[in-house]
C-alpha cells in the first residue's frame, strides 16, 4: 500500500514525480504529496486529500528548477484522511515519506511529547520525523542519526528522507516494505514499485530488509542498518512489460483486464501442452528439480482472490498429489502458528508478491524448515526473492484494484502445476490427461463466448443496481467461485455480498430470503447440478429472487430463475470454475458502472496490501 517515488539528478523532477505517483496510484489514493529541495537546501512541498490528480493544479507552486525531490500516494493507516495527515511529513531539517505501520507510534509519541516535542498530525509517520529531529547533530551526522531512528522502530517501513544540510543526496530505509532503486545515467531513482522507474531505466537494486541507502546523482552507496556495507548485483530487466499500462479504448482498466483473460488461457494453454508432450519448457524458477517424495504435506495461503484461487487450486493439487492439502488465510496461518516443518511444502499465492501477511507466513513457514513456492505476477517481488521456488503466473501487469485477470491466471498456474506434480509422482492416468487436453482445447471458445455476452451482462446486472444485498452460493469448486464473485461485487460496487456453499444454505442464510435478496446461484449442468438446482427450488419456494450463471439453453434454469447469465457449460469442474468466474466479474463491473463507483479505485482498497 501506498507508493513512494524518489528522483536525484540534473533534471527538473517536478512533474515526472507527478508522473509517477500517477503510475503508483493503484496502491493508495486517499492523498498525495511532493517535495523538492533546491541545491542551497530549500525544501518546497504541496500535499493534498484525495487522488494525485488533485497535485496537478499545486504544481507549480514548486519550484521548476528543482532536481531532487520525492512523492507519495497514501493509503492511510493511522490518522484520517486529509491534507495535514498526507506525505511528506516536513520539519525544519527534513521531508519524509513513509509505507508501512510503526506499531509502537503510541509509546513513541508519548517519550517524544514528555521531552518537549509537539505532534501536527495524527499519523504514525510523524514520530520518524520527529525522532529523527531530536537524533540529528551535525556532529553525529545524517547516517548516525537515521540509523539510531530506525534501531527504536518496531513495524513496517519503506523510508524516503530529504536533508536539508545535503540536498544532494536522498536517503532511503527498508524494514519489511517494498524498496527498489533504479540506476541512470547521471541520475538515479527509487521507489515501491517497478512500474514507475521503468520509464527511465532498465537497471535496478531491489532492497533488502535491514538495508538502506544514500543516492546521489552518480552514485549509490548501499548498507546493513549495521552499518557494514553491501555489494548487491545490479539486475536488468530489459524486457520488463510496460505496455499493459495504458486503458487503450476500455472505459476502465478492470474491463481491459477482464477481456485480456482470453490472451492470458491462450497462453498458459501452450504451456500446459509443453508440458503434457515433454516439450523442455520451463515451468517455474528451480521447479524442475524440486524433490516431491519427502513432503508430508501441501500448506497454501493467500489473503482476498488469492486465496480463493487457491481454495478451488486445493482440489487438483489434493487429487494430484495425493498427500492433504490445506488452504489458510496467510494472516490466520501465521498467527496461528500451526505444525509446519521440513515435511511440509508452502504454496504462497500473491500477485503483487508483496502482500505483507503472506509475506509474514512465509517467513514463519521458512522458519521451521518448510519449502516455500511462490505463485506470483511479479518478478524480483518480496516473495519470490523469499521462496525457494517460483511459479509465474504471467498475467502482465494488473493495474484494476480488484483481481480479474491475476486471478484466472493463477487458478491456470495452480493446475499446470499439480498436473506437473503428478508427472513427476507417477500419479496421473494418461487418459485423465487426454480428456483434460481435450478440455482445454475448447476452452478459448468458451472464454470468447462469455466475452461475447457482455452487453447482455450489462443490461441485466443494472436491474440489480440498487439492491444492496446479494448472496452468491455454489458447490464443489464453485464455491470459492461464489466467495470470489461475492468479493469482487463488494470490492467495486459496495453493495453487501456474502458467498455460501450451496449445502449451508439451510443452515442459516435461508432466513434472510425475501423477494428482495437476489441469490447469485452458479448453476452449471454438471455433477452438482441436481443439488443447485434443489437449493434454487428452496429459494423460489420462499418466493426469492434468483439469478443463476447457467447455460441459457437451460430451460429448467430458465424456469425457476429471475434472470439467467449466460455461462456456456465446461465439461471439467476446475476449468467450470475459472470460466463461470468471469461471468461474475461482469456481473460486479456492470453493477458498479451503474451505480458509478470508482471501478478502478475503489473506496478504501489498494492494489498491493503491504502492510499487516
Ligand atoms: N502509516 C502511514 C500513514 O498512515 C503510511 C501509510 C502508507 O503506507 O501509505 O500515513
Amino acid at each position: 500500500m501506498c507508493g513512494i517515488f524518489g528522483y536525484v539528478g540534473d533534471r527538473p523532477c517536478r512533474e515526472f514525480i507527478l508522473t509517477a505517483l500517477k503510475a503508483l496510484e493503484y496502491r493508495g489514493y486517499d492523498s498525495a504529496g511532493i517535495a523538492t529541495i533546491s541545491s542551497k537546501g530549500k525544501i518546497s512541498f504541496v500535499k493534498k486529500k484525495g487522488k494525485v490528480a488533485n497535485l496537478d493544479d499545486l504544481l507549480s507552486s514548486l519550484p521548476a528548477e528543482n532536481t531532487v525531490g520525492l512523492g507519495h500516494t497514501r493509503w492511510a493507516t493511522h490518522g484520517v484522511v486529509s491534507d495535514r495527515n498526507a506525505h511528506p511529513h516536513v520539519s525544519q531539517k527534513f521531508a519524509i515519506i513513509h509505507n508501512g505501520i510503526i506499531d509502537n507510534y503510541l509509546e513513541l509519541k508519548e517519550s517524544l511529547s514528555s521531552s518537549g516535542f509537539s505532534f501536527e498530525t495524527e499519523t504514525d509517520t510523524e514520530v520518524i520525523l520527529k525522532l529523527l529531529e531530536k537524533n540529528y547533530s551535525k556532529e553525529l551526522g545524517i547516517e548516525k542519526a537515521l540509523l539510531k531512528t530506525v534501531s527504536s522502530l518496531m513495524g513496517s517501513f519503506a523510508l524516503g528522507v530529504m536533508v536539508l544540510d545535503c540536498p544532494e543526496v536522498l536517503y532511503i530505509l527498508r524494514e519489511k516494505s517494498p524498496l527498489i532503486i533504479g540506476q541512470g545515467q547521471g541520475e538515479n531513482l527509487f521507489a515501491s514499485d517497478l512500474v514507475a522507474l521503468a520509464p527511465y531505466t532498465k537497471n535496478f537494486f531491489f532492497l533488502e530488509d535491514g538495508q538502506f541507502a544514500r543516492i546521489k546523482k552518480d552514485s549509490i552507496e548501499i548498507k546493513n542498518f549495521d552499518g557494514s556495507v553491501c555489494h548487491p548485483k545490479v539486475v536488468n530487466l530489459s524486457d520488463y512489460e510496460l505496455s499493459t499500462n495504458s486503458k487503450g479504448s476500455y472505459e476502465h482498466f478492470m474491463l481491459k483486464e477482464i477481456y485480456e483473460q482470453e490472451r492470458i488461457v491462450s497462453s498458459h494453454i501452450e504451456m500446459f501442452y509443453d508440458l503434457a508432450f515433454e516439450k523442455q519448457r520451463e515451468l517455474g524458477v528451480g521447479l524442475k528439480d524440486i524433490d516431491l517424495s519427502k513432503y508430508r504435506q501441501l500448506v497454501m495461503v493467500g489473503c482476498g482472490s488469492a486465496y480463493y484461487a487457491a481454495c478451488v487450486g486445493q482440489y487438483t493439487l489434493e487429487k494430484h498429489f495425493r498427500i492433504p492439502v490445506s488452504v489458510f488465510l496467510s494472516s490466520e496461518f501465521h498467527q496461528r502458528k500451526m505444525h509446519v516443518g521440513s515435511d511440509t511444502l508452502v504454496l504462497a499465492v500473491s500477485q503483487s508478491g508483496e502482500t505483507a501477511d503472506t509475506l509474514a507466513a512465509c517467513e514463519y513457514a521458512k522458519s521451521t524448515g518448510a519449502t516455500i513456492i511462490a505463485v506470483c505476477n511479479t518478478p524480483y517481488s518480496s516473495l519470490t526473492r523469499l521462496a525457494d521456488f517460483t511459479m509465474y503466473i504471467q498475467a502482465g501487469t494488473e493495474i484494476g484494484v480488484a483481481s480479474t485477470k491475476a486471478f484466472t491466471a493463477t487458478l491456470l498456474a495452480l493446475m499446470t502445476l499439480s498436473y506437473s506434480f503428478a508427472k513427476k509422482l507417477g500419479t496421473l492416468e494418461s487418459d485423465e490427461l487426454s480428456k483434460l487436453i481435450q478440455n482445454l482445447k475448447a476452452l478459448p471458445e468458451k472464454i470468447k463466448d462469455v466475452l461475447s455476452c457482455a452487453p447482455q451482462y450489462k443490461e441485466l446486472a443494472g436491474k440489480y443496481s440498487n439492491c444492496g444485498n446479494f448472496l452468491f452460493m455454489g458447490r464443489g469448486h464453485l464455491f470459492p467461485i461464489a466467495l470470489e464473485g461475492a468479493l469482487k461485487l463488494k470490492e467495486i460496487s459496495y453493495c453487501h455480498a456474502e458467498g455460501y456453499a450451496g449445502g449451508e444454505l439451510k443452515h442459516g442464510p435461508i432466513s434472510l430470503v425475501t423477494e428482495e435478496l437476489p441469490i447469485v446461484a452458479i448453476c452449471p449442468t454438471g455433477v452438482f447440478y441436481k443439488k443447485m438446482f434443489s437449493n434454487m427450488e428452496e429459494v423460489a419456494a420462499r418466493q426469492g429472487c434468483i439469478i443463476a450463471v447457467a447455460p441459457r439453453e437451460n430451460k429448467e434454469v430458465k424456469g425457476i430463475a429471475e434472470t439467467v447469465l449466460h455461462c456456456p457449460d465446461v465439461d471439467d469442474p476446475f476449468l467450470q470454475a475459472l470460466v463461470s468466474n468471469i461471468t461474475l466479474q461482469f456481473f460486479a463491473y456492470y453493477v458498479a458502472l451503474k451505480l458509478g463507483r470508482h471501478i478502478d479505485q475503489p473506496r478504501n482498497l489498494a492494489k498491493s496490501v503491504t502492510v499487516e
